[in-house]
């Protein structure tokens, strides 16, 4: 099929909830992907932040392969090596105890706010309400576009019990929470919202009103957990732990598989038939979350997040120097940047697309960075020529 008969053919078929880039992705190699004509572009978006170890990582393509031909799904009625090796990992690493492995980052948060809920009621039946934060993102599943607070429009009546305050607000947090809250839900970074970093203190401050009024605390890092801000886990670079943690996105390289993570004292209010999933982390998705892990682990991937990650800052802030009148903020944190413009950032996106580069735009007008996280400074700089080539044409 040419290029034209595919986007035709989805267009056709596919339900009209997507806006495409007008371009037909074929193959990939590390921070590479090509088009159907062999047109090459540097993946600076990564499929929203899921390919971290770039296109075709050849652990992962074995670890793939091999699982696939000894068994692809078994179920979670029966035990699997390969499942248990998964959540004793994601238990080490996370500092929690308890995993539930799903399908997508919704599922997760899904999982986690059914959780909280069951632990909320047990102390009290009133404790069901969750406390998100204006400009998040939690997903597409109904109690996740609850919590998300926006995207509902025609899909009234979404489940009760979801109040959003402003992010980094700690007053507005305090005043919102009472014994009716079960459960504060947060992205450490909001990544959806337009790369928002948490003020200094604010997640402590979180924690310390969690620990006070008997809140649950729920980090949604399914954007910026695997390593993306340099440490396994956003929390832990801003030294706080949640009672529970969802992830998704990279956790399987690309492989569809999300888990959420809790402390043993609230996955205990969680028995035999409270919850379930046909596919949660069945051996295909369990290994190749194994092996993302392993190499994030065996080649010194968080150490590479900070230092490329440092980089990228650095140089996208010499091009906030260069181009006042577009770019009036960077921020991020390792491998999660954002370039927040003057304009609405859809046309650059098509510009760099033309040129070879894969990037986004969130929330309408910052241009948004998620690379694998095995880009080196000299794929910066060639994505920096680019976008700068871009915006010297505005
Ligand atoms: C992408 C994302 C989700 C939703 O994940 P899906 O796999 O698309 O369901 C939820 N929360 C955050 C922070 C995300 O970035």
């Amino acid at each position: 099929m040419n290029k034209q008969e595919v986007v035709d053919m989805i267009d056709e078929y596919y339900m009209p909830v997507f806006a495409r880039y007008n371009i037909v992705l074929s193959h990939g190699e590390g921070p590479y992907a090509y088009d159907q004509e062999g047109k090459k572009y540097l993946d600076f978006l990564a499929g929203i932040a899921v390919n971290l170890l770039g296109h075709a990582h050849p652990r992962l393509v074995s670890a793939i392969a091999e699982q696939a031909g000894k068994m692809i799904h078994c179920s979670n009625l029966y035990y699997t090596e390969v499942q248990a090796r998964l959540v004793k990992r994601l238990a080490a690493v996370s500092g929690l105890d308890k995993v539930f492995i799903a399908n997508s980052g919704a599922e997760a948060n899904e999982g986690a706010i059914k959780l909280a809920r069951k632990y909320g009621k047990k102390l009290n039946p009133d404790r069901v309400e969750i406390i998100a934060a204006n400009h998040c993102f939690h997903g597409r599943t109904l109690a996740t576009l609850a919590a998300t607070g926006k995207y509902y429009n025609g899909y009234e009546p979404l489940p009760a019990g979801f109040r959003h305050v402003d992010y980094n607000d700690i007053e507005a947090l305090k005043a919102a929470t009472s014994e009716k809250t079960c459960a504060i839900l947060l992205e450490p970074i909001q990544g959806e919202g337009g790369i928002n970093m948490p003020d200094e203190n604010y997640l402590k401050q979180v924690r310390q009103l969690c620990d006070e009024t008997g809140a649950l605390l729920i980090f949604d890092e399914i954007q910026t957990g695997m390593g993306r801000i340099g440490t396994m886990f956003a929390y832990q670079h801003y030294g706080v732990t949640p009672d529970i943690v969802t992830l998704a996105k990279g956790l399987g390289g690309g492989v569809p598989i999300g888990a959420f993570i809790a402390s043993n004292k609230v996955a205990a209010a969680f028995s035999s038939g409270d919850h379930g999933s046909t596919f949660g982390g069945n051996p295909l998705a369990s290994a190749a979350a194994n092996a993302v892990l392993t190499e994030i682990e065996e080649a010194g991937l968080l150490a590479n997040v900070k230092e490329t990650g440092a980089y990228l800052l650095q140089s996208l802030a010499t091009l906030k120097e260069k181009y006042p009148e577009l770019i009036t903020e960077v921020r991020g944190k390792g491998l999660i940047v954002g370039v927040q413009l003057t304009i609405q950032g859809r046309d650059i996106v098509n510009s760099c697309l033309e040129k070879g580069l894969i990037i986004n735009c969130t929330a309408g007008d910052v241009l948004r960075f998620v690379p694998p996280l095995i880009i080196k400074p000299v794929h910066v700089d060639e994505m920096v020529a680019v976008l700068d080539q871009v915006l010297s044409k505005i």
